[in-house]
C-alpha cells in the first residue's frame, strides 16, 4: 500500500476505551473449616462462562495468535497482473499468512486466519459476534457496510471477537508495499500503535521481531512507525490486545519483486517472523 512517510513524536495520553477486563478470579471462601468456591457477582452469566476456554489472563492458557492476511475480495491490494510481482497484494498475504500460521502451529501456538482467502465473515456475522461477546464497534463508520470488501475496521472488531471468544495473546496484520514515486524504495516497513492500551506490550513484540530483521536480513532496509490513524493501520489501533502491522516488501522495486515472488523466501521470512513472535510472547 502507499505510505506516507510520518512518525509521531509526541506522546498521546488517549487510551483506548476497549481494553480487556480482567476475569475476576473464583474466591476462596472459609466456612466452617470447608472450602468453597464461589462465582464473584459480577462474572457473566455460568452458561456463557462454559464455552470459553481460558483467557490469556488464567493460568493453563495456550498462546494464541490471529493472523490478518491484508486485503482480498473488493479490495486485491496492490500489484496485479501487470505489476512487478504479477499477482495482486491479497494472493501474497494469504500465502504467507498460512506459511505464518504453519510456523506457528509447529512452535504450539492456537492460531486463526481472518480468513483464508476463500471467504471472509459477513458483516451480519461480524455484528451478531460482537452483540453476544460484549465487543464494542461503531456503526457509523463508513468502512462498516455490508459489501464485498473486508474493511482494515471490520477486520479489528472481528479480530477482538476472536479474543473475546479465545483470549489472543497477539494480532499481526501481513501486506505487501508499493511506492509510486520510487523504484528503488526497498525494504520491510513494521507499524505498531502507540496510542492504545496495549502500546508498550506491541513495541516489545515489534522489537523481537526487528531483532530477527537486523541479524537474518542485514542491509535490509526496515522502518519503524508508530501508527495511530484510521487507516489500514486500523488493524493496530482498536485492537483488545497486542498488535503489529508487517510490510515484506515493494511490489514497486525489482530487487523487492524477486523476494516476494519466491515461495521459498516468503516461507523462509514466514518462519523466522514465527520465531521471532514466539521468541517474544513466551517471555
Ligand atoms: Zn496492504
Amino acid at each position: 500500500m502507499k505510505r506516507i512517510l510520518v512518525l509521531f513524536a509526541a506522546v498521546c495520553m488517549i487510551l483506548c476505551s476497549c481494553g480487556k477486563e480482567s476475569v475476576p478470579a473464583a474466591q476462596t471462601e472459609e466456612k466452617d473449616g470447608i472450602t468453597e468456591q464461589t462465582e464473584q457477582t459480577e462474572q457473566p452469566n455460568t452458561t456463557e462462562e462454559t464455552k470459553k476456554p481460558l483467557k490469556r489472563e488464567e493460568a493453563g492458557h495456550q498462546k494464541t495468535v490471529v493472523i490478518d492476511p491484508g486485503h482480498g475480495y473488493g479490495d486485491v491490494g496492490c500489484g496485479g497482473p501487470e505489476s512487478k510481482i504479477g499477482y495482486y497484494e491479497y494472493f501474497y498475504t494469504t500465502d504467507m499468512a498460512k506459511a505464518l500460521k504453519s510456523s506457528l502451529e509447529s512452535r504450539g501456538y492456537i492460531v486463526y486466519l481472518t480468513h483464508d482467502g476463500e471467504s471472509f465473515p459477513s458483516l451480519s456475522k461480524i455484528k451478531s459476534l460482537a452483540d453476544e461477546w460484549g465487543v464494542e464497534y461503531d456503526e457509523t463508520k463508513d468502512t462498516w457496510a455490508e459489501n464485498n470488501i473486508f474493511s482494515p475496521y471490520e477486520r479489528v472488531i472481528y479480530i477482538n471477537c476472536l479474543d473475546a471468544m479465545y483470549g489472543v495473546d497477539f494480532s499481526i496484520s501481513i501486506h505487501v508495499n508499493a511506492n509510486a514515486e520510487s523504484d528503488t524504495l526497498s525494504g520491510f516497513d513494521l507499524d505498531y500503535c502507540k496510542e492504545n492500551e496495549w502500546s508498550s506490550e506491541s513495541f516489545e513484540i515489534v522489537k523481537k521481531i526487528r531483532s530477527m530483521i537486523y541479524n537474518e536480513y542485514p542491509g535490509r532496509n526496515l522502518y519503524l512507525y508508530a501508527d495511530s490513524w484510521d487507516d489500514s493501520f486500523v488493524v493496530t489501533k482498536y485492537n483488545s490486545m497486542p498488535s503489529a502491522l508487517f510490510e515484506t516488501g515493494y511490489s514497486t522495486c525489482d530487487a523487492d519483486a524477486a523476494l516476494i515472488t519466491d515461495p521459498v523466501w516468503r516461507n523462509t521470512l514466514m518462519d523466522n517472523l514465527a520465531e521471532a513472535v514466539a521468541g517474544a510472547l513466551e517471555e
